[in-house]
């Protein structure tokens, strides 16, 4: 398993070449608050705890089990991994909003009046497991099996993603009312939702 975690770590600090220092998520410079910021099982809920690596990005988390902040900064270095592969971030507009996105975690889905399905089908009273709330802000029911992975974490962060690329999130997915999400975006996530998987997270 250790192994498994170093050889993922060494192909996901691939995101991390000396030639692009600034593109690092590995520098820790805010180590103090990353050590301080942390899940308190005896005090109330909600509470928000910093996720380490990603600047001021943020969790609200409704139990200590969802989640972790370990596992939360894995998905998004995981996602940034994979979002770099297919998508490249050249002027780093994505992994500047991945750095202070806020995440808020549910237990409950929700329901919404409208929204679009993901091949852009406007659907009224749909059940919800994510929205993107503003650019840095998303709510993610926590999933099946208490894992990442069977969250729509990963969908989530393509919005922001497209939000800072484009100004807009692209409600309808793969519909052609918004341009932004394709096909390849899709792809992405199931990949990316693969790799979660593989650490079990
Ligand atoms: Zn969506």
């Amino acid at each position: 398993m250790l192994r498994i975690i170093f050889v993922a770590i060494l192909s996901l600090s691939c995101v991390s070449c000396p030639s692009h220092r600034n593109n690092s998520f590995f520098s820790n410079k805010q180590q103090k608050i990353y050590k301080t910021s942390h899940c308190d099982p005896q005090k109330s809920f909600p509470q928000m705890v910093v996720v380490p690596f990603f600047k001021r990005a943020t969790q609200i988390v409704p139990d200590c089990n969802t989640y972790p902040k370990h596992k939360t900064a894995l998905a998004m270095m995981i996602f940034y991994h994979h979002w770099y592969d297919w998508f490249g971030d050249e002027d780093l507009l994505v992994k500047k909003s991945l750095e202070k996105v806020m995440i808020e975690w549910g237990l409950e889905k929700k329901t919404l009046k409208r929204g679009y399905s993901l091949k852009g089908k406007l659907k009224k009273h749909i059940t919800v497991v994510g929205m993107t709330k503003s650019n840095s802000f998303i709510w993610v029911w926590k999933g099946y099996f208490n894992k990442i992975s069977e969250s729509s974490l990963m969908h989530e962060l393509v919005h922001v993603a497209l939000r800072a690329k484009y100004g807009h999130g692209d409600r309808d997915h793969e519909g052609s009312k918004y341009d932004g999400w394709t096909v390849d975006h899709t792809a992405m996530i199931l990949e990316a939702k693969e790799t979660l998987r593989s650490f079990d997270i």
